[in-house]
């Protein structure tokens, strides 16, 4: 099946007189005719659901076509984003491993890596994206296990070499992690480059209506745990769950198998189903949402390079983009529908352009069917002097801007409106 008709038929297909639609499953707790079933489901020889915690039919449909979308052999959903990028990093590291990852990335996973993995030794590396392969090994280490990045950077929007990244993990023999969030299956299938891990924040696009939070981990079943020799959590019993072996147990589902039966089951960051339903219908759009996106952020960027009130425009899908070659490579259908760019005169007049927006609304939020902006400056980073914000690579006047489906004339009319 082709992307747009998998977003709409895979993962669920009913039965004879089951209901159409997927169903909403809200129970904790599955029924078993006998005790032996139960042990054999335990141990993992019998497919089925034994609790919520770990796996429940509708959140099951919704992960199937999310591992179809993305063309993997298995996906977990988590209960955010965060939780995704958590457990894709736990079930590969331990104390005293290291990661290498860029530095364009969302505030959250710098966060997360920088600050609370670090806590419990997992150490990281923030490297330039940009640079060339072999600058970049060079901070590769005997201890690091794995190398991640952003396909569209939120929000710096670099836009990521994943082949260039896939060569320097698999030179090294470990596995490339990529969040896809912003670029969606849709734009991007970052498996096709050579990834081996997949993450989504589905409470951006694939959502699409800032509804539910979710996340979703998606492997491509492509790496070889076994032959790297540095994963031995894979290879040797994990005596926690009955001593299996994932790579012989579970060959090519080996790591979303270990990242289920042990990490969601020792953290529980599960999503409900009723807001696995959610996710499912904001799938079933998502390609024809995303054409509407990258269609509308084209003009909008377009309309703002060409305007003498706007300083400067960062958005990947413009010609005059530096990523430019990266987007043809990469997401030749569009850039999806972020923006960021510079108001002339500053934080001061920043600040008055978003609050003379009428149609797009001021969010934290990005990536969904609304316009939407977020002025840095003076709300998430307003106790930053211009000075140390622009350490952090944000300057006083950038704008983030969010291009929702909205008619493009009504958009465009409300910018031009707000920055008169
Ligand atoms: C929002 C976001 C996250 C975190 O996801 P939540 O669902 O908010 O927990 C991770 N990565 C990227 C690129 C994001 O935009």
């Amino acid at each position: 099946m082709k992307i747009e008709t998998k977003c709409i038929q895979s993962g669920y297909t009913p039965k004879n007189g089951e209901p159409r639609v997927l169903p909403i499953v809200q129970s904790t707790t599955y029924k078993y005719d006998t005790s032996e079933y139960m042990g054999k489901l335990f141990d993992l020889e019998e497919n089925g659901f034994f609790y919520t915690r770990l796996a429940n039919p509708t959140t099951a449909a919704v992960e199937e076509k999310i591992a179809a979308l993305e063309g993997g052999v298995g996906a977990m959903m988590t209960s955010a984003g965060q939780a995704a990028t958590l457990i894709a990093v736990m079930t590969i590291c331990s104390a005293g491993d290291h990661i290498l990852c860029s530095a364009a990335v969302y505030g959250g996973t710098f966060n997360l890596l920088g600050v609370t993995l670090s806590r419990f030794g997992i150490e990281v590396t923030f490297v330039d994206p940009d640079a060339p392969l072999d600058e970049i090994q060079k901070f590769i280490k005997p201890n690091t296990r794995a190398v991640m990045g952003e396909t569209i950077a939120n929000p710096a929007l670099n836009v990521l070499d994943i082949e260039k990244f896939a060569a320097l993990a698999h030179r090294n023999n470990i596995p490339l992690i990529v969040d896809n969030t912003f670029a969606t299956p849709i734009l991007c299938r970052p498996f096709e480059f050579g990834a081996d891990i997949v993450i989504h924040s589905t409470s951006k696009y694939m959502d699409g209506h800032a509804v539910a939070l979710g996340g979703v981990i998606v492997d491509s079943g492509n790496f070889d745990w076994a032959a790297s020799g540095k994963f031995p959590a894979f290879t040797t019993p994990d005596n926690s769950y009955h001593g299996v072996i994932y790579t012989e147990n579970f060959g090519k589902a080996a790591y979303i198998t270990k990242a289920r039966v042990q990490l969601m089951r020792d953290i529980g960051s599960t999503p409900s189903p009723q807001n696995a339903f959610l996710l499912n219908l904001g799938l079933e759009t998502l390609a024809l949402r995303m054409q509407r996106h990258c269609e509308n952020a084209k003009k909008v960027a377009t309309f703002l390079e060409n305007d003498i009130r706007v300083e400067w425009i960062n958005y990947p899908g413009l010609a005059s983009s530096k990523y430019a070659p990266l987007v043809e490579k990469y997401m030749p259908n569009g850039a999806s529908g972020v923006i960021s760019f510079g108001v002339k005169g500053g934080r001061e007049a920043a600040t008055h352009f978003l609050n003379n927006l009428k149609l797009a609304a001021i969010v934290t939020h990005v990536a969904d069917a609304r316009t939407c902006a977020l002025h840095p400056a003076s709300t998430t980073h307003r106790q930053m002097t211009d000075a140390e914000l622009k350490e952090c690579g944000i300057s006083s006047d950038l704008v983030r801007l969010s291009v929702g489906i909205e008619n493009v004339v009504d958009i465009i009319e409300d910018i031009d409106k707000a920055l008169d």
